[in-house]
């Protein structure tokens, strides 16, 4: 017989894990399916300091260790396993883990997070957290008065370059093509700002450093007559090529938008799917912060366990 639940979380971010604490105060004994990458994407940074309660900073794998004991400690159960697949066509839901083992919930709770995209060069895995970040928010202010590197042309791109022109020396703006694709307004902001160099026609093609970054390899107008090769020296490196949200298992089971975050019911975090919610970065396109999915994650819990009180 497969195990009933009454909660079952997956993804194990700051929004799975404040789930869990709320779903396992509130009694309903949660499941959480902490997945590849436990702690999620704050794992892959270094220190936090933006996140309230934490005055000193704290490092991002360490911060998560924290939510998952709290979570623990009021009787949520973690599974280290990744969810393969869902059914939501009727309650409870079925959900088979990648052992295949089944589990039926009465509620789901989906909190697998975004992951940014990343060029796919050997050097970026190399360096990363030693100089490459795809969070300027997270990792610019460790660049005050150095020299660093954004790579895109969109408004996450513009508005990583304008935050981290307040705080480093320089901003290299690295873009593939001829143009900007952001917003009027953005490109403005850019283009007025003094310490942002664009590279327009530009492709990073590597990186160099001992240990840590020190440099980018670029090429400008890759494949044709007029393409030459040059170095910018830069000691961090910022990814703003986009972010995919991790909602492949739930095509076709949930309403999700054309980039494939799932839509909720704001400001709920109801899908479509009555029973099932949605919280983090998962569906939400816009913050992508720790404390906002963390926000989530509670309202989740919240409308989890109001739906089992009315059911
Ligand atoms: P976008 O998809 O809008 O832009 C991605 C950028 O990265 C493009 O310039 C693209 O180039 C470039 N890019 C993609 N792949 C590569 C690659 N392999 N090598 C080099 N460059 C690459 O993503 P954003 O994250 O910027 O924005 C997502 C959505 O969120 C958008 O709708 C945006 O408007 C919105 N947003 C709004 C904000 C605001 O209003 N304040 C802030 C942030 C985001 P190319 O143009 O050549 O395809």
């Amino acid at each position: 017989m497969a195990e009933q639940v009454k909660v079952l979380i997956i993804g194990s971010g700051p929004a799975g894990y404040t789930a869990g604490i709320y779903a396992s105060r509130a009694n309903l004994a949660p499941v959480i399916y902490e997945g590849n990458q436990p702690g999620g994407q704050l794992t892959q940074t270094t220190e936090i300091e933006n996140f309230p309660g934490y005055p000193e900073g704290i490092q991002g794998p360490e911060m998560m260790e924290e939510f998952r004991r709290q979570a623990e400690r009021f009787g949520a159960k973690i599974i280290s396993k990744t969810v393969a697949s869902v059914d939501f066509s009727s309650r409870p839901f079925k959900v088979v883990d990648e052992d295949g083992t089944e589990i039926l919930a009465e509620t789901v709770i989906i909190s697998t997070g975004a992951s940014a995209k990343y060029l796919g060069l050997p050097d970026e895995d190399k360096y990363r957290g030693m100089g490459v970040s795809a969070c300027a928010t997270c990792d610019g202010f460790f660049y005050r008065k150095k020299q660093v590197a954004v790579v895109g042309g969109g408004d996450t791109a513009c508005e990583e370059a304008l935050y981290l022109s307040t705080l480093a020396k320089k901003v290299y703006l690295i873009v593939r093509k001829d143009y900007l694709r952001a917003s009027e307004v953005m490109q403005r902001r850019v283009r007025e700002t003094e310490n942002i160099v664009i590279l327009f026609n530009c492709n990073t093609v590597g990186l160099f450093g001992d240990e840590v970054v020190e440099g980018a390899k670029i090429v400008e107008y890759k494949g044709t007559d007029r393409e030459q090769i040059f170095d910018i020296d830069i000691d961090g490196f910022f990814l703003a090529i986009g972010h995919h949200p991790n909602t492949d298992i739930f095509k076709g089971q949930i309403d999700l938008d054309a980039e494939g975050y799932i839509i909720t019911k704001a400001p709920s975090t109801r899908t479509n799917v009555e029973g099932v919610f949605a919280a983090g970065d998962c569906a939400d396109p816009t913050y992508r912060q720790a404390i906002s999915a963390a926000g989530t994650g509670c309202r989740a819990a919240l409308d989890a366990e109001r739906f089992l009180m009315e059911h």
